[in-house]
């Protein structure tokens, strides 16, 4: 584009290297802050070896990138977590707190006590709760994980995912899974808070149709472009995609992956493993402690855990 016009290269150039420059010292002072492990400080010294011009730069936009105070410890991987390629469970929320009157789905709404009951049981049973991508980093790119390791996800977007599940989560130091329907559901004012806290934010489509029946053009707008969305709004990877109502065909997985996710997650009732990223099953939880410990315990695979 603007590459190919002479006239006033030279600006543009020295434009974009200040903007190169500035975003090195943010990421860099970004990795200092939020990562305590020393893995991170051995990365940021080598963010900002290269760049004399960085120390220049004025100080103070840099300040404002430390990491935010909600942070939750397990949105980054901990000492004395260890590598683990092995089956992950995944559980999957949906409404929270009492169904209105008239809900046309009251099963679906997990009650305050219920939610919080589940998120002790697992916390005093050794669990601990990671996001998404910390699990694909272990599967794939020889990251660690805890010795139970757990995900959180919350499908479709509804505010008390984001004002009430967020305080019970950080008792513990875990961050959650949110997976939003990018059009006509939370706000990006309702999404920031947890993406502060350390939560992943991935894509459940824009509007939730049944993407087996959508049109290609239909289809790779409902993957694709909401993707787009989060990544622009929030600056966030978004390295997982969420089938509305659990429904996907070799089409929708197709789509999934030449829009760039990595991996996606279904509503199968089963512990997760690293053999079959597209098809990521997850535990719907709506039966209390007694079912969240009964499926853990049911599904459980050999070797789960260390
Ligand atoms: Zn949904």
């Amino acid at each position: 584009m603007s590459s190919r016009r002479r006239g006033g290269s030279s600006w543009l150039q020295l434009a974009t290297t200040a903007v190169l420059v500035v975003a090195a010292v943010v990421v860099a002072v970004i990795a200092v802050s939020d990562l305590s492990g020393g893995r991170a400080q051995t990365a940021s010294k080598a963010l900002v070896a290269p760049s004399r011009q960085a120390r220049s730069v004025k100080k103070k936009p840099v300040k404002r990138a430390v990491a935010h105070p909600e942070f939750v410890r397990n949105a980054t991987p901990q000492p004395g977590w260890r590598k683990y390629t092995g089956p992950v469970p995944i559980l999957v929320y949906h409404a929270l707190g009492p169904p209105p009157p008239g809900a046309p789905f009251p099963l679906l709404y997990v009650s305050y006590g219920n939610f919080k009951a589940e998120m002790a049981w697992l916390y005093h049973n050794g669990y601990q709760a990671v996001t998404l991508d910390e699990v694909l980093s272990a599967w794939y790119h020889g990251g660690t994980l805890p010795a139970k390791p757990i995900v959180i996800t919350f499908d479709n977007g509804y505010p008390e995912q984001v004002r009430f599940a967020p305080h019970v989560l950080a008792k513990y130091g875990w961050p959650g899974v949110l997976d939003e329907i990018t059009e006509n559901h939370l706000p990006p004012s309702y999404i920031w808070p947890v993406i502060h806290r350390g939560w992943e934010v991935d894509s459940h489509s824009l509007t939730h149709p049944d993407l087996v029946t959508a049109t290609p053009a239909e289809l790779w707008a409902q993957v694709h472009d909401s993707r787009v969305y989060l990544q622009k709004t929030f600056h966030i990877p978004v390295n997982m995609f969420c089938y509305p109502s659990s429904e996907y065909d070799t089409a929708v997985i197709d789509a999934v992956k030449r829009a760039g996710y990595t991996a996606a997650v279904t509503e199968g009732h089963a512990y997760a493993f690293r053999t079959e990223p597209y098809l990521l099953p997850r535990f719907e939880i709506e039966g209390g402690v007694s079912q969240l410990a009964a499926d853990l315990s049911y599904y459980k695979p050999a070797h789960y855990g260390w």
